[in-house]
C-alpha cells in the first residue's frame, strides 16, 4: 500500500474470479478509503484475526504489472535505504497506474484546429467566452494540445467546449501513437578512432552477464558515439537498452541525437511529460516496444521486458540521487539492477565520482579510458588567476576582462560560470550594517532585480524590495554578485557583444531554454553567463574562453564532498570550450592559488586531482573507504531534535553492535531552515555490512523513543549531502 508505514498488509483473495499474481494491482478498502495496493506476495494465514480482514474488492491486472526481477530490486532498495516498500513501489510507478488506471497503452490524444479554425478570429464567439479561450490555446499550438494540457491552470472541464469546437468544424482530434516511429533515414557516424572501438568491443563482450564498465572520457571524446554502438549491438541481439541521464542533459538536442541513429522508437521518461505521456512511454518500455528507455533518476524503476544493457551517462552527477522522501542514488540501483538481471552497465563521465573509482581501485569496476578528444580537437589549457588584492569590477578582475576581450577580437565565444543565481546573494545597509535576512532561515534574502523582490533559495520566501535600510532609512546596497549582476556588468563592459544569462530564472518558461541554447549555437550570442545549467551536457564549438568566477565557494565548504564537485564543476566547464577545431582557455579566479586539490587538478587534470582527494579521504576514513548514514530531525525549536538524537545515539549505544561510530549529534549547516529548527546525526562505519547490520534493528526502535514525536526525523543513507 502506498503509505508510510513499513512492512505489508494481509487482505483476503477477492469473492470471485482467480487470484491476483504477484505484481498485479488490486483496490481495497484501506481505512475508510478505497485504494490501488500492489500483490507482494501470497500468505496461507495472517497474524490478525479472520474476522478483521477485508476482501480485495477488485482486481486491476491479469497478469503482473511489475515483474518478479523489478519488485525484487524494489524490495532490495526499501531493505538498504530503509524506507516502506508501499513508497517505493509508488515511486516506481506512473501517477496513472499509481490511481487504478488500466495497464493500457492506447497512445496519446491531441486536438489542434482545422484549417478554418485557424483563420477564424475567437473573439468571433462572443456568446461562448469558453469555447473562444479554448480556440485561443489551440491556435497558439497549431501542432495540437492533449486534453491535460488544455486542463491545466483551467477550473473548467474543457471537453464540452472542444465537443462543440469539433461540431463546428474548427476543431479536430487525433491519436498520435505512444512512441515516434523509427525515422527512415539514419545519418553517417563518424568513423570510430582506437579507443572507441576498444571500448565498445570490451562492452558488446560482456553482454550477457554483469559486469560494470566505467567509461573514463574527457567532454567531446565521443562517450555518446560508444553509447550508441554498443546500443545498436544490443539491438541486433532483439534486447534493450536503458539509459540514465541528468535531467538538464535530457534536452532535444541528445534525443534527437538518438532518434537519429537508432532504428528503434524510444520510449522517454522525465519529469515534465504529462500524465498521458509517462502512461504511454512506461508501458511501452515495459511492453518491450521501445528498444531504448531513456530517463532521469527515476526511470531506473522502469520495467522491461528484453534486459540487454544500462547506460548511466555522467554518473557524477548531483541530480542522480534523490533528496527527499524516498532518498535513492540512481546509479548505484542501476549497478545493482545490472547485477540483479544479468546485463552489463556502463556508467560514463569525464569526471568520475571518487565513489567509482574507489570501486576501480577495488577491482569492481572495469575502466575504460577514451583519452582523446575526438575528431582532433585540442583539450583546453586551465589557467587559475590569483584575485588576491587584484581590483575587481562586479567580481570580474581586469586579466579576465582582458581575456574576454582578446577571445572576443579573435571571434570566439565566452562562457562565464557563477553558481549563484539572482543579482546579489545579499542587501546590506552601509551605514547601520542591517542585512536582508530570511526570517524563516538562517540564510540571506537573495535581491532578483529582474523580478524586483528579495527571494530566499533555501524556502522560497519572497518578499518586496525596500526603498530604504528598514533600520535607519539610508539606501541600501547589493553585496556579492549573482548571474543577474554579472549580466549587466557585461553589457557595461562589451555593450557592442550580445549577452545571454542561463539559469533557472531565466529558462523558467517552457522551450526558452532550448532556444537559447539555439542562439548560442548560431552565434546570435557573443557571452554566456550561467549556473549549473550551463556545465552540462551541451555542446559549444565556438567557445574559447571559458571562466569560472568564483572557485573560493567550493573551497570553504563543510562538506566533504564539495571539492570534488568543484573539480568536476572546472572540468565541466572546460569541456564546453574548444570543442571544434581551436584551441579553448580556461580561467579560474580564486583567493587560494595555492590550495593543494586545485593545483593537482591544474597540473595532472582530474586524474591527478582524483588521486590526491582519494588519498586524503582514505586518511580521513570518508567515502568510499567507510559507508555513512544520516539521521536528520527537525522541530520548531532548536533543543528538541538535538534531544531526540541524543536519545537515538545512546540507543545505537546500548545496541553495542561493532564497527559503528555515532558522530554528533549537531545542529545542521544551516540550523534554521523554513521556520523549523534542524539536527542530524552521523552514522560512520568503516565496513557497509556493519552499518546496514546496525540500521535495521536501530531504526525500528526509534519511533519508540520518548523524543520521537515532537520531531520530524529520516534517514538518508549513503547522503550526498551533508
Ligand atoms: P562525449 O559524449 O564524450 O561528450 P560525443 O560522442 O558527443 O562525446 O562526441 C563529441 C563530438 O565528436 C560529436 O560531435 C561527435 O559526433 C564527434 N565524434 C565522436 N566520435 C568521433 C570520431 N571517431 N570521429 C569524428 N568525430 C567524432
Ligand atoms: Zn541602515
Ligand atoms: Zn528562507
Amino acid at each position: 500500500m502506498p503509505t508510510p508505514l513499513h512492512g505489508h498488509f494481509d487482505y483476503l483473495p477477492p469473492a470471485q474470479g482467480p487470484l491476483p499474481p504477484v505484481g498485479a494491482r488490486v483496490r481495497v478498502p484501506f481505512g475508510r478509503r478505497r485504494i490501488v495496493g500492489l500483490v507482494v506476495g501470497h500468505g496461507q494465514g495472517s497474524a490478525l484475526p479472520n474476522a478483521r480482514l477485508k476482501r480485495i474488492e477488485a482486481v486491476l491486472d491479469e497478469t503482473p504489472l511489475l515483474d518478479a526481477p523489478l519488485l525484487n530490486l524494489l524490495r532490495w532498495a526499501a531493505d538498504y535505504y530503509h524506507h516502506p516498500l508501499g513508497e517505493v513501489i509508488s515511486a516506481a510507478l506512473p501517477q496513472t497506474l499509481r490511481q487504478g488506471k488500466l495497464a493500457i497503452a492506447r497512445g496519446i490524444e491531441r486536438y489542434h484546429v482545422t484549417e478554418s479554425g485557424r483563420t477564424i478570429a475567437p473573439d468571433g464567439l462572443t456568446r461562448a467566452p469558453r469555447q473562444a479561450s479554448v480556440l485561443r490555446r489551440l491556435q497558439a499550438n497549431p501542432e495540437g494540445i492533449t486534453l491535460e494540457q488544455l486542463r491545466e491552470g483551467q477550473d473548467t472541464d474543457p471537453r464540452a467546449a472542444l465537443r462543440a469546437l469539433i461540431d463546428k468544424g474548427l476543431v479536430e482530434r487525433h491519436h498520435r501513437p505512444c512512441l515516434e516511429p523509427p525515422r527512415d533515414e539514419r545519418p553517417d557516424a563518424p568513423a570510430l578512432n582506437a579507443a572507441q572501438q576498444a571500448a565498445i568491443s570490451s562492452i558488446t563482450e560482456s553482454l550477457g552477464g554483469f559486469t560494470c564498465h566505467l567509461l573514463e572520457g574527457v567532454t567531446g571524446s565521443g562517450k555518446t558515439e560508444v553509447y550508441l554502438h554498443a546500443i545498436e549491438q544490443v539491438l541486433e541481439r532483439g534486447l534493450q537498452s536503458l539509459v540514465l541521464v541528468p535531467e538538464i542533459a535530457l534536452t532535444p538536442q541528445l534525443l534527437e541525437r538518438f532518434r537519429q541513429r537508432l532504428a528503434t522508437p524510444i520510449a522517454v521518461l522525465h519529469s515534465s511529460l504529462s500524465d498521458g505521456e509517462r502512461h504511454c512511454a512506461w508501458l511501452s518500455a515495459r511492453s518491450g516496444e521501445a528498444g531504448v528507455i531513456i530517463g532521469t533518476r527515476s526511470a531506473v524503476f522502469a520495467p522491461w521486458a528484453r534486459p540487454g544493457l544500462i547506460i548511466v551517462d555522467e554518473e557524477h552527477d548531483a541530480s542522480l540521487k534523490q533528496q527527499e522522501g524516498f532518498r535513492y542514488h540512481a546509479r548505484d540501483l542501476a549497478v545493482m539492477r545490472g547485477h540483479r538481471e544479468a546485463v552489463p552497465v556502463v556508467l560514463g563521465s569525464a569526471t568520475p565520482s571518487l565513489e567509482s573509482l574507489g570501486n576501480v581501485e577495488r577491482g569492481q569496476y572495469r575502466r575504460i579510458e577514451l583519452p582523446a578528444r575526438a575528431g582532433g580537437a585540442v583539450a583546453p589549457r586551465l589557467k587559475v588567476l590569483d584575485v588576491r588584492q587584484q581590483f575587481m569590477d562586479e567580481g570580474l578582475s581586469t586579466a579576465l576582462l582582458d581575456a574576454m576581450q582578446r577571445h572576443l577580437d579573435a571571434d570566439g565565444q565566452v562562457l562565464l560560470f557563477l553558481n549563484r543565481r539572482g543579482f546579489s546573494p545579499a542587501l546590506i545597509c552601509h551605514d547601520c550594517g542591517w542585512v536582508a535576512d530570511c526570517h524563516r532561515c538562517d540564510a540571506r534574502m537573495t535581491w532578483h532585480a529582474c523580478a524586483r523582490l528579495l527571494r530566499c533559495h533555501h524556502c522560497g520566501h519572497e518578499t518586496g524590495l525596500p526603498a530604504r535600510c528598514p533600520s535607519c532609512g539610508s539606501p541600501l546596497a547589493p553585496r556579492g554578485q549573482g548571474t543577474e549582476r554579472i549580466e549587466q556588468a557585461l553589457h557595461k563592459h562589451f555593450p557592442q557583444y550580445p549577452a545571454i544569462r542561463i539559469d533557472r530564472d531565466s529558462t523558467r518558461r517552457k522551450g526558452s531554454l532550448e532556444s537559447a541554447l539555439a542562439g548560442v549555437r548560431e552565434g546570435r550570442y557573443r557571452i554566456l553567463v550561467g549556473t549549473q545549467m550551463l556545465a552540462k551536457g551541451h555542446d559549444f564549438p565556438n567557445v574559447t574562453l571559458a571562466a569560472i568566477l568564483d572557485a573560493d565557494q567550493g573551497l570553504f565548504s563543510v562538506d566533504f564532498r564539495a571539492v570534488e564537485r568543484l573539480a568536476q564543476t572546472i572540468i565541466q566547464v572546460a569541456g564546453r570550450s574548444g570543442r571544434a577545431l581551436r584551441a579553448g582557455e580556461v580561467l579560474i579566479q580564486t583567493h587560494q592559488p595555492d590550495h593543494p586539490l586545485l593545483s593537482s587538478l591544474l597540473g595532472g587534470g582530474y586524474r591527478a586531482f582524483a588521486r590526491t582527494a582519494l588519498a586524503e579521504r582514505r586518511e580521513a576514513t570518508l567515502p568510499p573507504y567507510a559507508s555513512l548514514a544520516l539521521l536528520r530531525a527537525e522541530a520548531v525549536d532548536a533543543q528538541t531534535p538535538l534531544a531526540f538524537l541524543e536519545q537515538a545515539r545512546d540507543h545505537l549505544q546500548t545496541l553495542s553492535l561493532p564497527g559503528i561510530h555515532p558522530w554528533g549529534p549537531a545542529p545542521a549547516p544551516m540550523e534554521r531552515r523554513a521556520g523549523r529548527y534542524r539536527a542530524h546525526l552521523l552514522l560512520h562505519a568503516p565496513r557497509r555490512q556493519d552499518l546496514q547490520r546496525a540500521l535495521g534493528p536501530w531504526l525500528t526502535e526509534l519511533a519508540r523513543l520518548p523524543g520521537a514525536r515532537q520531531v520530524r526525523w529520516s534517514i538518508d543513507v549513503d547522503p550526498a549531502d551533508l
